[in-house]
């Protein structure tokens, strides 16, 4: 498409992961040498480790899946966090299509939601990005997008400044559902990255009450406890 070869001089394809330029029309989102380099989450990764093992807690959600351990992925994960990048939200969520397509989450999903953002975080970053990638992926997957299921009540501090026991209280009872009827759905909640998995499991937790038979996760990146590192994400 011309409209495609205009727009790579405009916007030179970069990879997404360590923001390199790929190459004119090459049409690749990971370069060569992040491909080669890449380091996926092992499928046996225990996700609910951190929950029962360090914080003693009750595990809402059913399954879910990472595709990337986070430190592969950390200075792309900021600069769509932290520092303006939100288009990569549509190319994590093309990534996350792919690697799981055929893994039975979407088949059999109802839904997608996002972790709803901090309000005070949404003000100084001014996009939503957690909803952006959310919405992408319920684009891609065809399955519908439910843009405000999951609400916040408080603005609890950002996670990542807290230890493994304080990240449970910040987010516990932070959450509510909000105006769509969950009972009996399959819902994925979809988000960046899946770390001691306190916030995810909080969504999960209200979701389950709010009658949802099965909620699982999809998430960009994982990292915590659950790998052998003290890395604080
Ligand atoms: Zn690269």
């Amino acid at each position: 498409m011309v409209i495609d070869y205009i727009m790579d001089f405009v916007f030179p394809p970069r990879c997404i992961i360590c923001g390199k330029l790929t190459g004119y029309c090459l049409n690749i989102k990971i370069c060569h040498k992040c491909a080669e380099n890449a380091e996926y989450v092992e499928d046996d990764w225990d996700y609910a480790y951190t929950l029962k093992n360090k914080l003693g807690q009750k595990v809402y959600f059913d399954g879910g899946k990472a595709v990337f351990k986070y430190k592969f992925v950390k200075k792309s994960i900021e600069r769509f966090k932290y520092f303006g990048a939100r288009s990569l939200g549509k190319e994590y969520a093309e990534i996350m299509y792919e690697y799981f397509a055929g893994s039975g989450f979407f088949e059999k999903a109802d839904c997608i939601v996002s972790v709803p953002v901090n309000k005070h975080r949404l003000k100084t970053r001014g996009y939503d990005q957690a909803g952006y990638l959310a919405g992408n992926l319920a684009n891609i997957a065809n399955i519908e997008f439910v843009s405000d299921g999951i609400l916040r009540h408080k603005n609890t501090v950002p996670q990542n400044s807290l230890g493994v026991n304080e990240r449970f209280e910040n987010v516990k009872n932070a959450f509510s559902v909000g105006n769509y009827n969950f009972k009996g759905k399959n819902v994925i909640i979809a988000d960046d990255i899946f770390t001691t998995g306190a916030t995810i499991n909080e969504c999960a937790k209200v979701l389950k009450i709010s009658g949802a038979e099965n909620v699982c996760f999809l998430t960009f990146a994982a990292a915590g406890e659950s790998l052998g590192s003290d890395e604080n994400v």
